[in-house]
């Protein structure tokens, strides 16, 4: 490559021009048949993705340049590797043929894949929606969009303070977030490998942004009221934002807008097409902080975060992609809306009725693919054959599932009928033009059925004549030349050509031209086989661009269709969801619960969904409940460990979102007034992190339920005041509960160890205790997992501990310790004194010397 001493080559030139423009990217930087990474970026590639470092010159004066490249039909596979790693990558392509540039080729980003832009449906999780979120900030408050690219759902609202953002942005469970900040300013260094960290946020910010967001920092002139207004204007082709109901929330306006501006720059070739803004008033759901969603293991364990033994992987019998994902949207954000959580109860209560309509709806389910990212794909001019034809065939679907919903009465049943005819006459019109199984290119023909397009099938009989033609050809010059084996073939490098085996080179004619040796044969072409080439191969240009402008069309018509392909598709989601909702209810035997508006919470034979399907079936102990915010509202719990408290508290918790979000419960009887919000303070672990004790952890969240629970709420609370000094600690515990239950009124459970909170049930009105029953035989503890009134008078943890296997003469001398203390109570304070312990019996040393054999 032309070269002035001192300076890049022209190429090298381009290549970090395009990176000055995006100095936060990796750049894939396309030459041919590879995407290259040069400099760092190549270093960062070669680690992350295990590619050879190699080099090539280009720099000043012979200085060779780090280069690491993948072929460019690999982007596939390691893409998704680079953006799991939270890389933001920016592809670069040639913008024109290098065979026919004059000079340099020329070069463009013509996108920049982050979390939250990914359109691949091959880069996506099924199941689960890709939310990209911006978040605004004014003196009144919080504006929050989001939006998924692969669907196009596309909503807005406004948020009065951080927490309600970070609880948005937690039930969402945003992949990445755009903030309006100056990134400089905050000694961001723009790198590939950098992300900004938000710590070095204000303290609103950080109160705002969940643990671990992944923050894009964004010009904050993009969240600007003017721009922003602009970007929504020119997206939606509109005049004015009244239609979207957002007209007079500026910060709403200016997240949705920063949300446009940035998919602008970052998709530019394939922006995704929203069919609307929907703005929402306010996120009225059971409100579960990031933390309770956790302890109650709703989408994922506690322990590992897997799927499996979640709450999610024993409801989700969904058969479609998009079902799958408004169950998890459903379980996410429950309902607090008494009508709302009715109608689907109503849904799944028609389905368990009627056996064969669940059946017959499934099966029709059956053939429908994900409408909602194949309209997303359709919308932007995306989808190939094969996705087109998925389209058609699951819209082919809609008149069966609608005559099935004839004669329903619950409202989201009852929607699915009529079928609209448009997306009927779509669905049979793909059907009818596409082939069954259309090739992935769609640039190469085979698309379109036969007799479907008369200057189609024209252009494919005269390829047919031509392929008749060389056969004739073929048997032709093996009478002429004599030689048997003689074959006509075609590759696409070398066009047709006749082979001939090195054996029968003697027998070659003489006006058969040489084009290639091979390590068996040789090829040759005639004039008369080249001329028909042209003839073949522009006829086969023809049809292939026929095909492919025909194709477009279709695709084209779809896409006028989008807004309501999308529509249809979010009922069907609706309905795959229902139907799963109905099958789990029939096959585990859940009832539907009564919810109402009363302060109560009243349980009969409930269940701990996830503990029972793991327990051999029918040996899970059923337990009943009630508080009552008005008489019984405080429960104090206790028993000894292991003896199902946290079960019992969990399975509560989870039959009350279970009803909010329009399931069945587990359990023979259920009532559930309303609840707002549940809080759970369940075993701390150490936030080594922040550098707070588990103490102080607990201490906080203890805080967080004081100040927030209202008597809607449902409060869990499993051992307080544990990680001090006992007598602190009951103190503590028993403050809470007395507070919880005078003054905050909160229907709540208490399990504690602390036997003498109990006295806390004489004095206070609105508490009462309970036990979780053991049997004590003479040397063991049996586990009745029987929820009974009363308090325990002790908590067996030697007993317990006795079973985890702690040795003999361990517990044994714990025993006599523990007699000792309850017996001396005047030890025990002088113990907690930190005074030596002079009444304290010695350990017998045959105990010992017992155990050390
Ligand atoms: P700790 O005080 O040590 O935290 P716990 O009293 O909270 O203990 P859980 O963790 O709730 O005890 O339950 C222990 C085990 O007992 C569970 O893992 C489960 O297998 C079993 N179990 C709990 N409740 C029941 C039940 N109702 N029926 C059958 N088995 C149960």
């Amino acid at each position: 490559m032309a070269k002035t001493p001192g300076a890049y080559t022209p190429m090298m030139a381009q290549f970090l021009a395009l990176k000055e423009q995006h100095p936060d990217v990796l750049l894939l930087y396309r030459m041919g048949d590879f995407y290259e990474t040069f400099f760092e970026d190549a270093r960062v590639a070669a680690a992350e993705l295990e590619l050879t470092l190699t080099s090539r010159d280009g720099g000043p004066d012979g200085q060779r340049i780090p280069m690491a490249g993948v072929p460019h039909h690999a982007l596939d596979n390691y893409l998704p590797r680079l953006i799991a790693k939270g890389y933001r990558v920016a592809i670069c392509e040639q913008m024109e043929d290098p065979a026919l540039a004059k000079g340099l080729v020329r070069r463009e980003v013509v996108r920049v894949v982050t979390p939250g832009t990914i359109l691949d449906t091959a880069m996506l999780r099924e199941k689960q929606n890709n939310y990209l979120a911006a978040v605004s900030r004014g003196a009144k408050g919080f504006g929050l969009a989001y939006c998924d690219a692969s669907t196009g759902e596309f909503a807005t609202t406004e948020l009065a303070g951080p927490e309600e953002v970070r609880r948005e942005l937690e039930r969402l469970g945003a992949v990445e977030c755009l903030l309006p900040l100056d990134a400089r300013a905050l000694g961001w260094v723009p790198a590939p490998d950098r992300r900004l960290d938000p710590a070095t946020l204000d303290e609103a910010w950080r109160a705002a942004l969940p643990e671990g967001t992944y923050v894009t920092p964004r010009a904050p002139a993009s969240f600007g009221l003017e721009a922003a207004q602009r970007a929504l204007l020119t997206q939606f082709g509109v005049a004015s934002l009244e239609g979207f109901g957002c007209a007079g929330l500026p910060l709403a306006i200016a997240a949705a807008g920063a949300i446009v501006a940035y998919l602008g720059d970052t998709q530019r070739a394939q922006l995704p097409l929203f069919s609307g803004l929907r703005t929402y008033a306010d996120a009225r759901c059971l409100v579960l902080d990031a933390a309770t969603r956790k302890h109650l293991e709703l989408t994922a364990t506690a322990r590992d975060g897997s799927f499996r033994g979640s709450l999610l992987h024993l409801l989700d019998r969904t058969r479609t992609a998009m079902g799958g994902r408004r169950l998890r949207g459903w379980l996410q954000a429950p309902l607090v809306d008494l009508a709302a959580i009715a109608a689907r109860h109503d849904a799944v209560a028609e389905l368990v009725g009627q056996p064969g309509l669940l059946r017959a709806l499934g099966e029709a389910l059956g053939g429908v693919r994900d409408i909602e990212r194949l309209a997303g794909r359709v919308a932007a001019g995306t989808a190939n054959g094969r996705e087109l034809r998925a389209l058609g065939e699951s819209l082919a679907e809609l008149p069966a599932v609608a005559a099935l919903a004839v004669g329903t009465r619950a409202a989201p049943l009852a929607a699915l009928h009529p079928a609209p005819e448009a997306l009927v006459d779509l669905g049979n019109t793909i059907r009818a033009t596409l082939v069954d199984t259309p090739p992935i290119s769609v640039t190469e023909g085979g698309l379109i059925r036969e007799g479907m397009a008369p200057e189609v099938d024209a252009l494919r009989a005269g390829l047919g004549h031509d392929e008749a033609w060389l056969a004739a050809f073929e048997a032709e010059e093996r009478g002429r030349t004599g030689i048997k084996s003689l074959k006509v073939g075609f590759t696409k490098a070398f066009g047709y050509y006749i082979e001939v085996t090195h054996a029968n080179r003697a027998l070659v004619p003489a006006e058969y031209q040489r084009k290639q040796t091979l390590v068996n044969c040789e090829r040759f072409v005639t004039p008369a086989l080249k001329a028909r080439e042209v003839a073949i191969l522009d006829g086969e240009q023809r049809l292939w661009r026929l095909e492919h402008e025909l194709f477009a069309a279709l695709r084209g018509r779809a896409a006028d269709l989008v807004p309501l392909i999308q529509a249809v598709g979010g009922r069907l989601a609706e309905l795959d969801a229902l139907l799963s909702l109905a099958e789990v209810a029939l096959a585990r035997g859940y009832v539907r619960p009564v919810v109402n508006a009363l302060p109560r919470l009243r349980v009969e034979g409930g269940r701990h969904p996830v503990v029972e399907a793991l327990l051999p079936s029918g040996t899970f102990v059923p337990n009943d409940a009630l508080l009552d915010a008005e008489a019984d509202r405080l429960m104090i719990l206790t028993g000894p460990n292991m003896a199902g408290k946290s079960t019992y508290m969990r399975q509560l918790a989870l039959i009350v979102v279970l009803a909010q979000l329009g399931s069945f419960v587990p359990a023979t009887m259920a009532e559930v007034g309303v609840v707002d919000r549940i809080f759970t303070r369940i075993g701390a672990v150490d936030d080594l992190a922040t550098g707070q004790s588990t103490f102080m952890v607990e201490m906080n969240e203890t805080a967080n339920i004081l100040r927030h629970a209202t008597p809607r709420s449902l409060v869990l609370l499993d051992e307080i005041g544990r990680g001090t000094s006992t007598l602190d600690g009951l103190s503590i515990a028993w403050a809470v509960s007395e507070h919880l239950a005078a003054h905050v009124r909160a229907r709540t459970i208490f399990a504690t160890h602390y036997h003498e909170l109990t006295g806390l049930a004489l004095s206070q009105p609105g508490v009462r205790t309970c036990r979780v029953l053991v049997e004590e035989t003479e040397d063991e503890v049996v586990f009745l997992r029987r929820v009974v009134p009363g308090g325990a008078d002790r908590s067996y943890g030697i007993e317990v501990a006795r079973l985890a296997g702690l040795p003999a003469a361990v517990v044994a001398r714990a025993r006599q310790v523990l007699g000792t203390l309850e017996r001396n109570n005047r030890l025990a304070a002088s113990l907690r004194k930190g005074l030596p312990a002079q009444d304290m019996p010695q350990a017998q040393l045959s105990l010992f010397e017992e155990s050390a054999t």
